[in-house]
């Protein structure tokens, strides 16, 4: 298990992170959300050791993280880290001995990692000769190579398309499933939706809200109604709890602000002469976290 109690970092009069805690469990992939400048770099910097906090401490499996415990962890750069003079096969064996593993080891996993990334043929290639998707798959493969108990990305699908975001999704799922803690981070609500099992998300270096995906939302009230038909505008406005109408089309598309709303928007439109649609969607991570940040911007 890893644990964050209370760490804070500060640069100068700016609290890059403040006070933040959370554990992740083996086997978990757990997603830090958060705008830029939130503190997920810092953050990951200073679990791996890369940046001493001012306060705070980071156990893995109740041990304090120093270097003796470089081959347990994996760490994903958000910005490129690689050697671009390098060929692939000399870099991964650069970072894959940094972490203690053997020569002969190194050969068999590199081989089937290329293959399972489909970039077999990029092995003998120059790092700076790969297009930007590829050396992600690279640093990938220098991130986890080693079996890491604690496997840090930050930012891990910048750059690669969608099919190749599915198959990176697919191996993290499947190293989780061997027991591997995953902690991501990403601007990208829709990955995370699809992936973590519990995340947090970062406003100003502190953590506003975390837990699992079930239970924000259930916590988050709001809700979107779509509907079409002779509705008047004017009345659906005036009902308490609406806090937003917008006309797309035929549509109008309600913000309100919980099921009660929806319960008497419902009632009201019921009676209209016409009511083609009629549809209730419950907020999606993006939603929530927009309005998250919003609500603290304007404090
Ligand atoms: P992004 O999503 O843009 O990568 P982030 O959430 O990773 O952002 P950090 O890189 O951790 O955020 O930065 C947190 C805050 O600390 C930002 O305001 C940033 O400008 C500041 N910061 C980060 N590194 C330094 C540094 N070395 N010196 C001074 N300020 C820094």
């Amino acid at each position: 298990m890893l644990k964050v109690s209370h760490l804070s970092k500060s640069y100068g009069d700016l609290k890059a992170v403040d006070d933040l805690s959370f554990e992740v469990q083996d086997g978990e992939i757990y997603g830090l959300l958060g705008v830029n400048g939130a503190g997920k770099t810092t953050t990951f910097r200073m679990i791996v050791g890369l940046l001493q906090p001012d306060c705070g401490e980071v156990l893995l499996n109740d041990k304090k993280i120093d270097y003796s415990m470089a081959s347990q962890i994996g760490f994903l750069t958000e910005e490129r880290s690689l050697f671009t003079k390098m060929t692939v096969e000399e870099q991964v064996y650069y970072f894959a001995r940094l972490k203690g593993m053997k020569k002969k080891e190194i050969s068999i996993e590199l081989d089937q990692w290329l293959t399972r990334l489909e970039i077999q043929e990029y092995k003998n290639k120059r790092i700076k000769e790969l297009s930007k998707g590829n050396q992600q798959k690279i640093q990938f493969i220098c991130a986890l190579i080693h079996h890491p108990k604690l496997l840090l990305l930050d930012e891990p699908f910048t750059g690669l398309d969608p099919f190749n975001v599915t198959v990176l999704m697919s191996i993290l799922k499947e190293l989780a499933r061997e027991g591997t803690m995953i902690i991501f981070s990403s601007h990208r609500m829709e990955h995370v939706e699809v992936f973590c099992d519990r995340l947090l998300i970062l406003v100003e270096g502190k953590n506003i809200l975390s837990g699992t995906l079930k239970s924000i939302k259930e916590d988050f009230q709001k809700k979107k109604i779509y509907l079409s038909g002779k509705v008047s505008f004017k009345q659906l406005k005036s009902i308490e709890g609406v806090e937003s109408i917008e006309k797309k089309g035929n549509e109008y598309v309600l913000e309100v602000a919980s099921s009660k709303v929806v319960k008497e928007v419902f009632h009201i439109v019921k009676q209209s002469e016409v009511l083609d649609k009629f549809m209730v969607e419950d907020a999606s991570l993006n939603d929530i976290f927009v309005s998250k940040v919003g609500e603290l911007k304007h404090e």
